[in-house]
């Protein structure tokens, strides 16, 4: 039987972020104590942790440290240098597993091994000069999108190449050696699947996200997704042969586009909670920080079924450029529920916090959650 950690154990998160912050909320209730690691000091995930450490991820004494204090490690963001996993493996768990981080903290390995597991994907091929890149856009076509292999978030470290003459523009802003072209989809929507898997095996998916983002950066997630039967089938059922294929011990979100013809590809795997997932604290019987604590403890997943529609909008450092925002006016609707990271430096594009709208549907849930967002801003002020 595989071994439990009960409540009363220690868990330790990498990275110190919104993400671990959710997560250390989630495992306190269930009676967990989290211990954060980051090299940040007062932190949005150090603020309602037991303990956090603050050192550079090469400070093997205080990883070694961190590591002992804990039962499991998980962690909240993926580029994590490997040579730290391997440091804390010697001491404690860690879910999901260093070979699951690799994967994903590399655009080519990862596109590479979805595609080896017969996971559909867009066309790809990987580039490692300007040479490379000309001759790759003759099989890929044009307009073609053009990602560094590492360190890319956020549409950083990318870009849509339209013409051939762009091709050397293009490949000296990426400063790079090492990319990867792929064909540019031009998708229906893009939805996400955010899942969790124990050591036993145990499986939970939450039904597809839909999802917006504007400058690159998600800005709203409906659930229910209003998508076909089958594609929201076939969106699970990839999620799903993804964590098989992967040995996926923890939760996970899998980025999709969804094309004008109803096919479903994979764009990238997050290996953790996933910015889509947050409205499932709010909405669903068992949110996504709960499964994660859950899956890497080996707990049985809770239950994912959603009470009611909902809407997440994020909540960006813009917001503040107009003086602080009008939080009193953000909760005047019962259904809107505010969530703020603790964050005190207010940077254009930082994800500050975020507001989740239930509705009786989801075109309802849409329009609280803007409406909302909007008086925040003094939007819809009056006056
Ligand atoms: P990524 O950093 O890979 O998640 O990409 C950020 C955003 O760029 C995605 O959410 C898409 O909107 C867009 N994008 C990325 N790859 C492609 C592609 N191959 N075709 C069309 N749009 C893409």
């Amino acid at each position: 039987m595989t071994d439990v950690i009960l409540p009363g154990a220690t868990l330790g998160v990498l990275g110190s972020g919104q993400l671990g912050r959710m997560f250390a909320i989630a495992a306190a209730r269930m009676g967990y104590h989290v211990h954060v690691y980051s090299p940040d000091s007062d932190t949005p995930a150090g603020e309602v942790s037991a303990r956090e450490f603050t050192a550079s991820y090469s400070d093997e004494t205080a990883l070694v440290e961190f590591a002992k204090s804990v039962e499991v490690v998980t962690f909240e963001f993926e580029n994590v240098p490997s040579a730290v996993s391997e440091q804390i493996e010697k001491y404690a768990l860690i879910r999901p597993s260093a070979y699951v981080l690799d994967v994903c903290q590399n655009r080519l390995r990862e596109k590479s091994t979805l595609q080896n597991c017969g996971l559909p994907v867009p066309r790809f091929q990987p580039i490692r000069s300007v040479d490379d890149l000309e001759s790759s856009l003759g099989q890929i076509g044009l307009p073609a999108v053009i990602k560094t292999a590492s360190s890319g978030y956020d549409g950083k470290g990318q870009a849509v190449i339209r013409s051939r003459d762009d091709v050397d523009a293009v490949w000296k802003s990426l400063a790079t050696d090492e990319a990867i072209l792929e064909e540019f989809v031009d998708f229906e929507c893009e939805v996400s699947v955010v899942g969790s898997r124990n050591p036993g095996g145990e499986t939970a998916f939450y039904r597809p996200f839909r999802n917006t983002h504007t400058n690159h950066i998600l800005d709203v997630t409906i659930c229910p997704a209003s998508l076909e039967p089958g594609v929201e089938s076939r969106a699970v059922e990839i999620a799903q042969t993804l964590f098989e294929q992967l040995d996926i011990i923890g939760v996970a979100c899998v980025e999709l586009f969804v094309t004008r013809n109803g096919a479903v590809l994979i764009n990238e795997i997050a290996p953790r909670p996933h910015n889509s997932g947050h409205l499932t604290i709010d909405a669903h019987v068992t949110c996504q920080f709960e499964q994660q604590v859950r899956a890497i403890c080996g707990l049985p997943p809770g239950s994912v079924q959603q009470h009611s529609p909902a809407v997440m909008v994020n909540l960006l450092g813009d917001l503040w450029q107009t003086g602080e925002p009008d939080w009193a006016s953000a909760c005047l609707d019962p259904g809107v529920k505010l969530h703020l990271y603790g964050k005190s430096a207010a940077r254009v594009g930082r994800k500050m916090g975020h507001i989740t709208a239930l509705g009786a549907s989801s075109e309802d849930a849409e329009r609280l959650a803007v409406e909302s967002r909007g008086r925040l801003a003094g939007v819809n002020k009056q006056r």
